[in-house]
């Protein structure tokens, strides 16, 4: 993370993008020696059976994290980014898989091993305006850690804290002052200060600039960049900002659904996504890997973590999904509310409210009751081949008579791939270790931006 810098004046506003005022390159700093081991490491909420399926929040993430670098982690709200930060520190039990750290694993450790890790890894929170306590003054909030980890005298925490204030871009005075008297940028830097009191090496930045304006977005950004210099922090940084992600990070995680999808050197990623849902997450930005390609709309909503689809997490919405042969000639338009209708079968089959309540926004009308409404919906304007069209309505009979599961099943049986039948491998697609999770990548296949064009212009 290398940035240019700026004084801490949180008023001004010059209308620029954080990340055209705040970063140039990315940094050298990384020495390339291993801080974190992560190995499949899984959270998964409500996993006593008593609510059904768990939700896999987590679901088997493995990456390493190299010291003094910022390692960027993007995708979709809900794709477990947050909770993998959490999981990473101890603040989520881990439900399995490991983090080696100084060679023990951190999520088995506890009594003082523990407390030591709670010094070397701390976090900042995405909204300064509830992280921090706004009965305690800034010098209380600061100190907060240090007390707790009885942190040399009382003295020296005092000396401590008026040393954080000035090093994050505070005055002295702050110390006596409340959070509320304080800008959201200023706010911040408080909790960057607390962040900082027990000298830790990696900090979990959750979306850190996303609550604030952009103006103030850029000298956070640079402040942050300052103290890795200064101190040699390692940042793992969780954003949905990618042209943040872009400007910043050394490296960047694509997560979809639980899943690193693909991770690599970040200029690489950006200039050369490799999974399917790293093109279509990237084909936001404009001109960020090519001049003429448009933006690429993900079709149907993201599944449920609570039901995740067997094979490939991604399946459901992929725009380069494998298809069977004899339907290579189906319209994309088909293709698409197959997929659809696929999700109101697994939807309805798992009772799952969130999911039935985003199809409903999206069709207009509740996809619980009459399904065959629900075909002529999506369907209606289509000539679809008779084969495909008897498929479609033997599933809807399924539905009708309560067997959703069986719809389900029949679509994925017909108009199923090697995508929905296996969990796609990493595949090391560059010279820098740079990995996908997909399917073609494997030889036998054609390449997925390619075939992402190709259908696009079909
Ligand atoms: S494995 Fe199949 S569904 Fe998954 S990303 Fe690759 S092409 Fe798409």
């Amino acid at each position: 993370m290398s940035t240019g810098r700026t004084t801490p004046d949180e008023t001004e506003s010059t209308g620029a993008s954080t990340a055209e005022t705040a970063a140039t390159s990315q940094s050298t700093a990384s020495t390339g020696e291993t801080l974190l081991d992560v190995q499949n490491l899984k959270k998964y909420y409500d996993d006593d059976g008593l609510f059904g399926d768990p939700v896999q929040a987590v679901d088997g993430v493995s990456f390493d994290l190299r010291k003094g670098e910022t390692l960027g982690v993007v995708g979709e709200s809900g794709c477990g980014k947050t909770t993998l930060g959490r999981t990473i520190l101890g603040l989520e039990e881990a439900t399995d898989g490991s983090v080696i750290a100084d060679g023990r694993d951190v999520t088995e450790i506890s009594g003082a091993e523990r407390r030591e890790w709670q010094r070397d890894a701390q976090m900042v929170f995405q909204d300064p305006d509830s992280s921090l306590n706004d009965r305690m003054t800034v010098g209380e909030i600061i100190r907060e850690p240090l007390d707790a980890h009885d942190w040399q005298t009382a003295e020296d925490r005092r000396a401590r804290v008026f040393e954080l204030i000035d090093k994050v871009g505070l005055r002295e005075e702050h110390y006596y002052r409340y959070p509320h008297q304080f800008s959201g940028g200023q706010r911040q830097r408080i909790g960057i200060a607390r962040a900082l009191a027990l000298e830790p090496e990696f900090i979990v930045l959750d979306e850190p600039v996303s609550a604030l304006d952009v103006s103030v977005q850029a000298r956070i950004i640079n402040l942050l960049d300052r103290l890795q210099d200064d101190l040699g922090l390692t940042y793992l940084f969780i954003a949905h900002d990618l042209s943040v992600v872009r400007h910043i990070c050394d490296r960047v995680a694509v997560m979809y659904l639980g899943n690193v999808v693909e991770l690599g050197e970040t200029e690489a990623v950006y200039t050369d996504p490799a999974h399917p849902y790293t093109v279509s997450l990237l084909s936001a930005i404009p001109g960020s890997f090519g001049p003429d390609r448009d933006r690429i709309t993900l079709r149907g909503t993201p599944p449920s973590p609570r039901d995740p689809p067997q094979g490939c997490r991604f399946v459901t919405r992929c725009p380069a999904k494998v298809r069977p042969d004899e339907y290579d000639e189906l319209s994309e338009a088909a293709w698409s509310s197959i997929e659809s209708l696929h999700t109101v079968f697994r939807a309805r089959a798992n009772a799952d409210e969130s999911v039935l309540d985003r199809l409903k926004a999206m069709l207009g009308r509740s996809v619980r009751e009459d399904v065959a409404e629900t075909r002529t919906d999506l369907f209606g304007g289509l000539d679809l081949p008779s084969e495909v069209g008897s498929v479609i309505d033997e599933a809807v009979d399924r539905a009708r008579t309560g067997d959703d599961e069986g719809a389900a099943e029949l679509l994925r049986e017909e108009f199923g791939s090697v995508c929905n039948a296996e969990q796609p491998d990493e595949h090391v697609v560059d010279a820098d270790g740079r990995f996908s999770k997909c399917v073609r990548h494997q030889d036998g296949y054609d390449d997925p931006g390619a075939v992402i064009e190709r259908r696009a212009n079909r």
